[in-house]
């Protein structure tokens, strides 16, 4: 974990309206949250305001600017780094707005990771259970591909439901569709979703891409 110093501080607004202040104090490896609400109070837990302030929403946060750098300095390294991939900076919004699928993250961000000398294999299977996959594979310094990717994206739109018969044999009986249908692997960020932006978001995150 990264040695760090310093507090920042964000205000929320909360669902009825009250204004929380969140702040986060990292001393060392350390790094402690606290807000003012009632739950925030009793210590320990992470509020919704916290989660607010890391994970953003563009509806809750007052002061989102520089502070968020700053925020994201002050959890380098912590478990809530990973937390904070969720979140979408305002001038990244409009264009993972037009990420609406996989194809389109690879068309719209194609270009821009291969050229940070990333390796993209993007996938797609159609019939009964389509699935589109986009992973990002980064090279040793040899130039040899590495084998595992370094983050992968994948859409899978229908999962089978699987019954026991009574011979106790399991067959599928039908299928239905997946509700969080976006799987992020990769190494600061994993994850389900069933927001595409979001998803595709977690990928880019896992490229340094933020
Ligand atoms: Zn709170």
């Amino acid at each position: 974990m990264e040695e760090a110093f310093g507090s920042v501080q964000f205000v929320v607004i909360g669902s009825t309206g009250s204004r929380y202040t969140v702040q986060f104090h990292r001393n060392g490896t350390a790094v402690r949250a606290f807000c003012n609400c009632p739950a925030g109070r009793r210590g320990g837990l992470l509020c919704k305001h916290v989660k607010y302030a890391i994970e953003g929403s563009s509806d809750v946060l007052t002061e989102e600017s520089d502070d968020r750098e700053a925020l994201l300095k002050i959890i380098a390294g912590t478990e809530l780094e990973a937390k904070a991939s969720s979140y979408i900076p305002p001038e990244k919004r409009e264009r993972i707005q037009g990420c609406g699928s996989i194809s389109e993250l690879f068309n719209q961000y194609g270009d821009e990771i291969q050229r940070m000398g990333i390796s993209l294999e993007y996938a797609k299977e159609e019939g009964e259970y389509p699935v589109e996959t986009l992973s990002a594979y980064e090279f040793f310094k040899n130039g040899k591909l590495r084998r595992t990717p370094t983050a992968t994206i994948q859409w899978r739109g229908m999962i089978e439901v699987i019954e026991e018969s009574e011979d106790g044999i399991f067959v599928t009986v039908g299928l239905k569709p997946r509700t969080m249908c976006y799987t992020v692997m990769g190494k600061k960020k994993s994850g389900d979703w069933k927001d595409v932006q979001k998803a595709c978001y977690a990928f880019l995150f896992n490229l340094g891409i933020n």
